[in-house]
């Protein structure tokens, strides 16, 4: 495989940046990886781990002579390390975001110094799992990366954007270039509204107080025990995902309320044709997603064993 850049620095170490230094690695495309985090503790971990070859006593000295640069903080957290890679990284160089949401990063890489080249990017793949153990290389393999690039038409900027392309089909992953908007009105329904549902069913259960925690866990495997896979996801990430992709949540939850007062109106008057009838369309789409290759044709019984 090409080597793709000759010091990779990795800010913000948890999956998925550990994830892609794993990746990078694996494919040879890096010479070395130097990850920093605000935390000490994760470093450490990275390290010992083996996801990142060192570990930097700052931003700063990580960037140094780095010719790709992956931003893999929380979203509430870009707007500054970006702010300060476009101060103070190498002239050139390649700064990539792993964000969940886009606009909130392409308005500050905006406002910034066009120096150096920053393109955000969202990989569509991920785990509920944080922090740099739970990094591995075949996370973003036949997964999709969509880019989001600036409004810069500049030679320079266009091989940047090829060149994050290339890294990421180099990790594995199917590339898609998209309007931000787009992104975040897309991503607010297929992964941020159910993450939304599923904070709010465990919550939702957590207040019944006539049901106890033991029954919820021991009956769990009714449909609660798939919701908590995704409600267990990290709350700050989450957090900043809500606070930065605001209008495109609150046009999804308008919807998503009108559909549910929808369903609520059917068993309220006994309407089988209507339940029915939305029901089926569940079955429909999980069958596209299986035959997309997004999702295993397997149930899931939720143990290795059937006995
Ligand atoms: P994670 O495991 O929690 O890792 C994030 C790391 O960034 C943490 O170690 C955190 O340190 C560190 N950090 C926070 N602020 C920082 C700063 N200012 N400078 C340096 N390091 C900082 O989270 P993740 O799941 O890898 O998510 C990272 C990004 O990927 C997020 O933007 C998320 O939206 C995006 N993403 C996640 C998924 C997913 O499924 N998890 C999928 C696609 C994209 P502390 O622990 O001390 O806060």
């Amino acid at each position: 495989m090409t080597n793709l850049s000759k010091k990779t620095a990795i800010i913000g170490i948890g999956l998925i940046g550990a994830s892609f230094a794993r990746a990078l690695r694996e494919e040879g495309a890096a010479s070395s990886i130097v990850g920093y985090d605000r935390s000490a503790d994760v470093m450490a971990r990275a390290v010992a781990c083996g996801a990142v070859d060192s570990a930097a006593a700052s931003l700063e000295a990580a960037i140094k002579g780095a010719d790709l640069v992956v931003i893999s903080t929380p979203v509430g957290a870009m707007a500054g390390v970006l702010a300060e890679i476009a101060e103070k990284g190498d002239d050139g160089a390649l700064v990539i975001d792993v964000g969940s949401v886009k606009g909130a990063v392409v308005e500050a890489a905006s406002k910034l110094n066009p120096r150096v080249h920053i393109v955000p990017c969202h990989p569509v793949a991920g785990t509920e799992q944080s922090g740099p153990e739970a990094g591995f290389a075949a996370l973003f393999r036949h997964r999709w990366s969509i880019l989001t690039p600036l409004a810069r038409d500049d030679a320079d900027y266009l091989a940047a954007v090829k060149r994050a392309a290339d890294i990421w089909r180099a990790v594995g992953a199917e590339v898609e270039i998209m309007d931000h908007h787009h992104h975040d009105l897309a991503l607010a329904i297929t992964s941020h509204l159910p993450h939304l549902i599923a904070f709010t069913l465990v919550g939702a259960a957590d207040d019944l107080e006539s049901v106890a925690e033991a029954e919820i866990v021991k009956y769990s495997a009714g449909g609660f025990r798939d919701f908590t896979r995704i409600a267990a996801s990290d709350p700050i990430m989450w957090r900043d995902v809500f606070l930065n992709n605001r209008q495109a949540m609150l046009e999804v939850l308008g919807r998503f309320t009108e559909e549910l007062a929808l369903l609520q109106r059917a068993i309220r008057w006994g309407d089988a044709e209507t339940l029915e009838r939305i029901f089926a369309r569940g079955r429909t789409l999980r069958r596209a997603i299986v035959a997309a290759g997004q999702e295993k044709d397997v149930p899931n019984f939720g143990r290795d064993e059937k006995a």
